[in-house]
């Protein structure tokens, strides 16, 4: 399936208005639709496999901003380091400790979001509320922390993922409050955006609005 080029522009346009940032997720589409969207100007892009994501990485122009949003192994932080812009889900202390290392190593310091457990289910990644507002930025001297992120339920209930995104948005305003470096709320994708943006995320995640549904689940 092609990219929407057509969802792509009016979205883009709507979300750059509002100064929204539109992170492309590009898990499972091949270096060449990467491009095509690469080739409009878009320079923000994620992916949530590491192995995927290097290789891409290699073969596509280094000013794109590559945005690391899957579950992140410590045994495999060392991989996507030297070139990652920001990593999303960060969802316990071990691996942050693991990426200020290998940061330190790289010379880099890493913009990274911690991830929070708001959905019910038991799957999902996350750090809890107590750890998040009890969290100290500075103890990390290769990690910048800029911010929160969130999958809400998977679920057609569209009022219990607004409730789940107030709630983050409850969490990120509080953590600004002490910390200024805090300003990134990424929550929102392709099926639920537009409450995520009702409930102000700033920086989005959409896949297959942009290049169609993905052939098989990552
Ligand atoms: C795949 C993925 C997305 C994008 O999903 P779409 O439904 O295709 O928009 C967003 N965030 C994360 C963490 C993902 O793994």
């Amino acid at each position: 399936m092609p990219v929407n080029k057509e969802a792509y522009t009016q979205l883009n346009e709507q979300l750059r208005l509002s100064k929204i940032t539109l992170v492309a997720v590009s898990k499972t589409k091949p270096v060449e639709e990467i491009l095509e969207l690469y080739n409009l100007g878009h320079r923000d892009f994620g992916e949530n496999y590491v192995q995927e994501l290097a290789e891409k990485a290699k073969q596509l122009p280094n000013d794109i901003r590559w945005h690391y949003i899957g579950h992140l192994q410590t045994n495999k932080v060392k991989q996507i380091v030297p070139f990652v812009y920001l990593i999303h889900g960060v969802d316990s202390l071990k691996l942050l400790k693991e990426i200020d290392k290998q940061a330190e190593k790289n010379n880099r310091v890493i913009d990274c979001l911690l991830q929070v457990h708001i959905a019910q289910e038991e799957t999902k990644f996350g750090f809890g509320e107590e750890e998040v507002l009890s969290f100290k930025p500075g103890e990390y001297s290769h990690v910048k922390v800029k911010g929160l992120m969130g999958m809400a339920s998977f679920t057609e209930d569209m009022s219990k993922v607004r409730t789940e995104f107030k709630y983050l948005h409850t969490l990120f305003k509080k953590l600004k409050t002490e910390y200024p470096q805090i300003e990134i709320l990424s929550m929102g994708m392709s099926s639920d955006y537009k409450i995520a943006i009702e409930e102000k995320s700033n920086m989005v995640r959409i896949g297959s609005l942009i290049f169609g549904e993905r052939n098989y689940q990552k």
